[in-house]
């Protein structure tokens, strides 16, 4: 039986994928090139649901709702396993946008999520330092979840060493793909020489695209930065994440508050701008002024791998048997995460009944997404059927 997986990246998505496969029997490498979890994966808030997810397309609430069901169970396991708490915390999203009520009740009513809508004095009495003047009725939704990021990571790098189908190497990169005639064979690293394998997950966030140059199918996976604050406030200041007009404040569970975020694109830097500062804090203390009363601790940025309608590639390559794609979250990796890492496998194992329609994901049905055929990459490269 084929069953040497090797992984490349190790964010959450690869984390999570390289788990799931060794659940099922697989033996896993995972290739790092840094230490795991240090990008998007370490950057984000963390918040378990898209900001407002009635204005995503079905392949993103699909994916997410999967997860959301399955995170509770998930992470009560992986804390007990690793003995590292990685701070799943259900303290629900206020929404202070009267306008999407509609679509916001519509999208409820699918999914069957509880949603309240508050009038003014009801929003303040579950949070009562909210700036009196924000608009209402908000939107109320108890059941979403948060988790903090480094601490999930930390968790998985424990679950990951401790499974016996794991190998994980770290401080290793990829500097190409090894193909032989339609098959992937391997990863050529840039320090150690050629690894071999089965089958191949691409999991490398904002930089899988360059992984997946001379394979004639380029993933439309860029890099959007987004930048965050850290405030070092205090516990019961904020119990809840509030979103307003694209700004949210996350609090965590020893009370600080992170705010976030910005989209930028600006490559593959991860710059920090006294600007962005300032719009981040004006937009946090617009949400709860007391804030102004507290220091920011913090202020980093990190790499969103931006893709199409924010709809993340899963499935095997179109043209390369055994190499797989696992990467594209963008604003939504970790709430996608859990769901992504599931399909990845049932993919991989050809199963009968995926979670969900994977349809929307497979880079197959992707091809429209593709590159020019006329360009220099495409004409070197001779591999898709189209030249
Ligand atoms: C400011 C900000 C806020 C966010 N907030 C949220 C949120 O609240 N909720 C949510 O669901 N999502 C959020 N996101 C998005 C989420 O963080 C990402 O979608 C997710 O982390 C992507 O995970 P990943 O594993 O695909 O990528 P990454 O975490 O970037 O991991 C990719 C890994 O691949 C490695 N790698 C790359 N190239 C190579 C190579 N050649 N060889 C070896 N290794 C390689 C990298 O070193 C990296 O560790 C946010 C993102 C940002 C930036």
């Amino acid at each position: 039986m084929k069953n040497e997986c090797l992984v490349v990246g190790g964010g959450i998505v690869g984390m999570l994928t390289a788990l799931e496969l060794a659940n099922n029997g697989l033996r896993v490498t995972l290739v790092e090139r840094e230490s795991v979890g240090q990008e998007s994966s370490w950057a984000g808030g963390g918040i378990l649901s898209p900001l407002y997810p009635w204005r995503y397309p079905p392949a993103v609430r699909e994916l997410a709702n999967w997860s959301q069901q399955h995170f509770p169970l998930f992470f009560e396991k992986l804390h007990l396993a690793t003995e590292f708490d990685p701070e799943f915390t259900r303290n629900g999203l206020l929404i202070m946008e009267p306008n999407d009520a509609e679509r916001a009740q519509t999208w409820a009513n699918q999914y069957q999520q509880e949603l309240h809508f508050l009038n003014a004095a009801q929003t303040l009495e579950i949070e009562p330092k909210i700036n009196k003047l924000l608009p209402t009725p908000s939107i109320w939704l108890p059941q979403v979840g948060q988790v903090r990021n480094p601490r999930l990571s930390k968790a998985l790098k424990i679950a990951l060493i401790e499974h016996p189908l794991i190998h994980l190497r770290e401080k290793v990169n990829i500097a190409h793909l090894q193909i032989q005639g339609d098959r992937i064979t391997g990863i050529k690293t840039t320090s150690n020489g050629i690894l071999s394998g089965d089958f191949v997950i691409i999991c490398a966030g904002a930089w899988s695209a360059r992984l997946l140059q001379d394979t004639c199918f380029l993933p439309k996976i860029k890099p959007v930065a987004g930048q965050m604050l850290m405030f070092k406030a205090i516990p019961n200041l904020l119990s809840r994440i509030v979103l307003v007009n694209g700004h949210y404040i996350i609090p965590r569970r020893d009370g600080r508050i992170l705010a976030g975020s910005t989209m930028e694109e600006t490559g593959f830097d991860k710059i920090i701008t006294e600007e962005a500062r300032q719009a981040l804090t004006t937009a946090a203390i617009n949400i709860i002024p007391e804030l102004k009363q507290y220091q920011i601790e913090e202020h980093w940025a990190g790499l969103r791998p931006g893709s199409p309608s924010g709809i993340p590639y899963i499935g095997e390559h179109p043209f390369v048997k055994g190499l797989f794609l696992n990467t594209g979250h963008f604003r939504n990796g970790v709430v996608m995460s859990l769901g992504s890492a599931r399909l990845l496998v049932d993919l991989l194992l050809e199963r009968d009944e995926p979670i969900i329609d994977p349809t929307p994901y497979m880079p197959t049905s992707r091809m429209n997404e593709k590159f020019d055929p006329k360009s220099p990459e495409c004409q070197a490269c001779k591999m898709c059927p189209e030249i």
